[in-house]
């Protein structure tokens, strides 16, 4: 059995990986690919201390320094539940069943796709999830956003500071994020948002994006614009599914709820990184609380094994 099981080997589990390791027990790492969503990134400018890298460089160097300690990595392995027992279990895809005394869920979180044509090709080249980390890269360019929720009029707000012209588009009739922010993004005269919009395609020239096709919901017409950018803001979902059963407690939206020290509400089960209710999700804060969760989890070991 492990003293530390964490699943999941995103920035947050990489990091707790080698909290836990450093402490001299017996760690184990389960995921169903190293780096997550790093490994599908291209530029990364704000990891603090690297000016610039790219994701598969960086999942490169995070699994070298995993592997540099006596960690038990088990890759391409899906879990698909927990429970307690006498101590944690964790049952994988194969069927195999692997014990722990902690456990930290560090299974990261995808992007909701828009499900449109051109939307995959153009990844990383015009279509971008992250208005943090992609934004300086579209200065003085025309972009989009696509959804207009509170991520998605926050990105608005955030990218018209940098860009020369941000277009909302919105399915629905209405927006739905916070009138303050709604408020705000109506007085910036570079932001322009227009409802009932379905965008069906990303244009672009083979290389790049340079446009979007919707259609105008109330009309029926298909329009065009001429963009270098499309923000895609229409939700973050966590893979936290296969918790359903496990009786850890999380949000409407399915976000592992912990508490300062990474503690779930079960006893020995710590959570980090996108999978949580943290309301920030970035590399240099999914590894800080992979490291919080790990040092409460080793905590919580030694208090539970006192005679
Ligand atoms: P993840 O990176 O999502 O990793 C979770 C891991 O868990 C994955 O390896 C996954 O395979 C595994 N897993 C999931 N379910 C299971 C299961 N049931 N069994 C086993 N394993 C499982 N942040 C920045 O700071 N700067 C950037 O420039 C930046 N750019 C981004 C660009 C893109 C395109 C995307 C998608 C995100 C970007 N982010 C960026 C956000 C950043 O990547 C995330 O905040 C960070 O990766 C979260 O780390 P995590 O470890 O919590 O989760």
């Amino acid at each position: 059995a492990f003293d530390m099981l964490i699943i999941g080997a995103g920035p947050a589990g990489a990091s707790s990986a080698i909290y836990s390791a450093r402490k001299g027990i017996r760690t184990g790492l389960i995921t169903d690919r190293f780096g997550g969503q790093v490994a599908d990134t291209v530029g990364i400018e704000n990891f603090i201390s690297v000016k610039a890298t790219e994701g598969p460089k960086l999942v490169a160097s995070l699994e070298e320094h995993v592997r540099d300690y006596d960690v038990d990595i088990m890759n391409n392995q899906r879990v698909t539940s927990l429970r307690e027992g006498n101590m944690l279990e964790i049952t994988l895809e194969n069927g195999a069943v692997l014990k722990s005394k902690s456990i930290v869920l560090a299974t990261g979180a995808r992007w909701r796709e828009m499900n449109v044509p051109g939307e995959r090709e153009y990844r990383g080249a015009g279509v971008a999830y992250c208005p943090h980390c992609d934004g300086p890269l579209y200065k003085g360019k025309k972009v989009a956003v696509i959804g207009g929720g509170n991520s998605g009029i926050e990105a608005a707000i955030d990218l018209a500071n940098i860009v020369e012209q941000v277009t909302v588009l919105e399915f629905d009739s209405k927006l739905r994020a916070d009138d303050v922010l709604q408020r705000k993004a109506r007085s910036m005269p570079n932001i322009e948002i227009i409802t009932d919009a379905q965008t069906t395609e990303v244009n672009g020239d083979g290389k790049k994006v340079t446009g979007l096709t919707y259609t105008d919901r109330t009309s029926g017409e298909s329009r065009q614009v001429e963009l270098a950018g499309i923000f895609v803001q229409i939700g973050l979902v966590p893979n936290t599914e296969w918790l359903k059963d496990s009786g850890v407690a999380m949000t409407l939206r399915g976000e592992i709820i912990t508490k300062p020290n990474g503690e779930t509400n079960i006893k020995g089960v710590f959570a980090a990184g996108d999978a949580t209710e943290v309301p920030f999700k970035q590399i240099i804060i999914a590894m800080g609380s992979g490291a919080t969760a790990a040092l409460g989890a080793f905590d919580y070991l030694m208090r539970s094994s006192a005679p």
